[in-house]
């Protein structure tokens, strides 16, 4: 389990369900004003850039398809399948995966979260001209409806808890503190008829 650092209430996330992380990150970095963009923010955990670094190699097999080599500094595994993660479908929309960019050299450099390309280009590449990259980052029109809809219903995240295995104490003390004041009552019943009994007693002498 893993509980968002910007989120108040508190958001707990299930660590296995990468791709849920991952949405929920994106969410914050599109909609979030305590997001600062300019400091291109992890795609799981929202720390600035430098601090989490994952870099990409081509995966084998015919297609060759992109995928996470290594990665330093993130406490969230990147476990999530790189080709699903990149695509934007109805059952996972958000799109925000590292990706290469095409400014920075070939080797041995960090990825970009796509969600971040453009301001890294604006901020790293300052002489490139920003619409001939505009590919890298732009969303269907489909990816914005629903990365609103996800920051909208950001606090809704079902958590799986463990099943309760004993009853729950607060019937115990409820029942506890009931008998408190009938046993009082009773000793002062008791008190009441005892201390009558001596006066009458010591009235007939
Ligand atoms: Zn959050
Ligand atoms: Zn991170
Ligand atoms: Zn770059």
């Amino acid at each position: 389990m893993y509980e968002c650092a910007l989120c108040s209430p508190t958001v707990v996330l299930d660590l296995s369900q990468n791709q849920r992380i991952l949405e929920h990150a994106a969410a914050h970095i599109l909609h979030d004003p305590k997001v600062e963009r300019t400091t291109e923010p992890c795609g799981l955990c929202l720390r600035p850039a430098p601090l989490c670094q994952f870099f990409l190699k081509k995966g084998k097999g015919a297609n060759r398809t992109l995928k996470i080599d290594k990665y330093t500094g993130c406490p969230i595994k990147p476990s999530f399948s790189y080709r699903v993660a990149s695509e934007s479908s109805a059952s996972s929309p958000c799109s925000n995966v590292p990706i290469a960019c095409p400014l920075c050299p070939e080797k041995d450099v960090p990825a970009v979260w796509k969600y971040n390309m453009k301001d890294h280009i604006r901020n790293v590449h300052k002489t490139a001209t920003l619409s001939n990259h505009e590919y890298l980052w732009k969303l269907s029109n489909f990816e914005i409806m629903e990365m609103k809809n996800i920051w909208a219903k950001r606090h809704n995240v079902p958590v799986k808890r463990p099943k309760r295995s004993k009853a729950p104490p607060l019937v115990v003390s409820d029942m506890y503190r009931s008998r408190i004041p009938s046993q009082r009552y009773w000793f002062l019943y008791f008190y009441i008829v005892n201390v009558c009994s001596f006066w009458i007693l010591f009235q007939r002498g």
